[in-house]
C-alpha cells in the first residue's frame, strides 16, 4: 500500500453539519473533492442548496438536509434520511456552533442555554446518531470541531460561555473516544486558532490586528488551512489516533 492510500476516503459517505458557510464549506468541499458522498446539515436551506450547488460536478451523491443541531427530532430524521439514501455513515464531522462576545456577569440565562445547546449538546446529539449507524458496521470516524478556546481563555473578547462549550466538546469526544473504540469508531476533535469567517467577521473583526500580534506566524488562518488536516483525522492515515485533540492555529497555543 502506498502512503498516498493512506489518505483514501473514496466513495465513503460524509455529514458534515454547519454546511453551509465558513469552514463547514471548506469541510464539504474537501470531502467532496477527496471522492465522498456527502449530506450537508444546517439550519438554512438556502446556504446548504448553495454549497450543494458549487459541489454538484465534484459529488457523486449530495443530500442537503435543513436541521437544528440542537433539535433530538430534526437530526434523527436527518440521520435517518443519510441511512435510506447512502445506507451507511462513515465519517461525521460536527462543526456547527455559534459564538456571542458578552461579559460573564451580564450574559442571559436564554443566552447561555441556547450556546450549550448548539456547541455541546448538538455535537453530543449528532454523535449519538452517528455512533447508531456506525456501530453495526463496526467502522466509522467522528471529528468534532472544537477550538484553542476549549483550553485557553482568548483575550480580549469576553466568551465564557462559548469557551466552556467548546471544552466541553473536547473532553466529550475523548470519552466517545474510549466509550467507542471497541465499536471500531474513532472520535477525536479539531480545535482551529482564529479563522477568518462570517463568525470572526461579524463581530470581532476590529481584534483581528491584536489577534495577529499573538500568532507566531502573524495571519489569521483561512478555513482552506484546516483541509489536511481533515483529511488526515478522516482517512486511515490516523488509524491508531483517537480521543485526540488536533490544534491547528498557526503557533498561538505554542508560545
Ligand atoms: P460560521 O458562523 O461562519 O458558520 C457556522 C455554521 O453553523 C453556519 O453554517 C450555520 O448554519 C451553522 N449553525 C449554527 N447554528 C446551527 C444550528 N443550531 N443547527 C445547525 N447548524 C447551525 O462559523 P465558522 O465557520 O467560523 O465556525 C465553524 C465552527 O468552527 C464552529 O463550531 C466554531 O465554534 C468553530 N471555530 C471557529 C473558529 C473561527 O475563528 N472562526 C475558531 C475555532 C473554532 P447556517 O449557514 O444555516 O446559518
Amino acid at each position: 500500500m502506498s502512503i498516498y492510500d493512506l489518505f483514501n476516503i473514496q466513495g465513503c459517505t460524509a455529514l458534515i453539519t454547519g454546511a453551509g458557510r465558513g469552514i463547514g464549506r471548506v469541510i464539504a468541499y474537501t470531502m467532496a473533492e477527496a471522492g465522498c458522498m456527502v449530506a450537508l446539515l444546517g439550519l438554512h436551506r438556502e446556504n446548504l442548496e448553495k454549497v450543494a450547488g458549487e459541489l454538484g460536478g465534484k459529488c457523486e451523491k449530495i443530500l442537503v438536509l435543513p436541521a437544528d443541531v440542537s433539535r433530538r427530532d430534526e437530526i434523527d430524521a436527518s440521520f435517518q434520511q443519510v441511512e435510506s439514501t447512502f445506507g451507511r455513515l462513515d465519517i461525521c464531522i460536527n462543526n456547527a456552533g455559534v459564538s456571542q462576545q458578552v461579559p460573564a456577569e451580564d450574559i442571559s440565562e436564554a443566552d447561555w442555554e441556547r450556546i450549550i445547546d448548539v456547541n455541546l449538546k448538538g455535537v453530543f446529539l449528532c454523535c449519538q446518531a452517528a455512533a447508531r449507524l456506525m456501530i453495526p458496521k463496526k467502522s466509522g470516524t467522528i471529528i468534532n470541531i472544537g477550538s484553542i478556546s476549549a483550553s485557553a481563555v482568548n483575550v480580549p473578547q469576553k466568551q465564557a460561555v462559548y469557551n466552556a462549550s467548546k471544552a466541553g466538546v473536547v473532553m466529550l469526544s475523548r470519552s466517545l473516544a474510549v466509550e467507542w473504540a471497541p465499536h471500531g469508531i474513532r472520535v477525536n476533535s479539531l480545535s482551529p486558532g482564529y479563522i477568518e469567517t462570517e463568525m470572526t467577521r461579524s463581530t470581532m473583526s476590529h481584534l483581528f490586528p491584536v489577534w495577529r500580534e499573538l500568532i507566531p506566524m502573524e495571519r489569521l488562518g483561512k478555513p482552506d488551512d484546516l483541509r489536511g488536516a481533515l483529511l488526515y483525522l478522516a482517512s486511515d492515515a490516523s488509524v491508531y489516533m483517537t480521543g485526540h485533540d488536533m490544534i491547528v492555529d498557526g503557533g498561538y497555543m505554542a508560545r
